[in-house]
């Protein structure tokens, strides 16, 4: 039997073509549609990571809405997403031990950024003085976020330099005036009612910007349990400064703290978003939309 040389050259045609098909934007990592692949740890991350990247990136968490990023299991597909990104942006200051050994297995030439880089974190004073993460809720820290951000894209990306820079600038301007639009509402709470209980303690830096006291139930990291003195301590902190509210977050267990308001009488003054946007294409879906429903909350329930 002949083989038709027609046929054959069909083949070679595939086999010469397949490479170069594959090949096209490999040697930038691009995607098919010449966008770069950018992996956020965490949802408040990758929406920054959206507003400075814009149309130019196609961008991904892999801690996903309303998870918890301290106690985050991989999921099987997670692995492969960093492997075939072209960026990598962790917050640092010992968020994600988990992000670790993926990056590892990736191979050793993984663009990694740390976004709090240039940033003193606070520190866990009831524990062992670890670096508390949750640097983004001082609106002015997400500013050298972002500044990271925009300096790791436009090096990888150096064409798009320019409308990243843009990006940047007016991303700045928003945060600015949110920045300044927090410290207006909560001049509206009576002092002495500028107490914010919460599940664990997310908000230090947040009570810092802004003149708030904090307490949360568990410690900086929900890793930790809750000692039943923590509790007894919260319910007579409650008592005694006749306290009215306290808050449940949406990436943890809201059980203990409903307990606590029982016991107390002191009502849950609202849901918060503490180590997670909303869902997309809600107002809350982002970092800035986030932050604006927390406060209008806690200014509710508190004022
Ligand atoms: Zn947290």
């Amino acid at each position: 039997m002949r083989i038709n040389s027609k046929r054959i050259f069909k083949l070679f045609t595939i086999i010469l073509i397949t490479p170069i098909i594959l090949g096209c934007g490999g040697k930038d990592n691009k995607t098919n549609s010449g966008k770069i692949r950018t992996v956020s740890s965490i949802t408040i991350i990758n929406d920054v990571v959206k507003n400075i990247g814009g149309d130019k990136i196609e961008a991904v968490s892999i801690c996903g809405v309303g998870l918890d990023p301290h106690t985050y299991k991989p999921k099987p597909n997670d692995p492969r997403l960093i492997s075939e990104s072209d960026i990598v942006f962790i917050n640092g200051f010992a968020l994600e031990h988990w992000i670790e050994e993926m990056v590892r297995n990736a191979g050793g030439n993984k663009k990694v950024v740390t976004v709090t880089e240039g940033l003193t974190p606070m520190t866990d004073e009831k524990g062992y003085g670890d670096p508390d993460p949750h640097a983004w809720f001082n609106v002015q820290n997400v500013k050298t976020y972002a500044t990271n951000i925009e300096k790791a894209l436009s090096e990888y990306d150096k064409p798009n330099a320019t409308y990243y820079k843009q990006n940047l600038d007016t991303y700045l301007k928003k945060l600015d005036s949110l920045d300044a639009w927090i410290k207006t509402e909560i001049a509206m709470i009576p002092p002495e009612k500028r107490v914010l209980i919460t599940s664990h303690d997310a908000f230090r830096y947040f009570g810092k910007a802004y003149g708030l006291e904090v307490r949360g139930l568990q410690g900086i990291s929900t890793e930790a349990k809750a000692q039943t003195e923590d509790v007894k301590k919260l319910i007579d902190l409650i008592k005694e400064r006749k306290l009215s509210s306290v808050f449940i977050e949406t990436s943890v267990n809201p059980k203990l703290l409903e307990e606590i308001s029982k016991e107390t009488g002191a009502t849950v003054g609202g849901t918060l978003f503490s180590d997670s946007v909303g869902n997309e294409g809600t107002p809350e879906g982002t970092y800035t939309g986030a932050v604006t429903f927390n406060v209008n909350t806690i200014v509710k329930a508190l004022k």
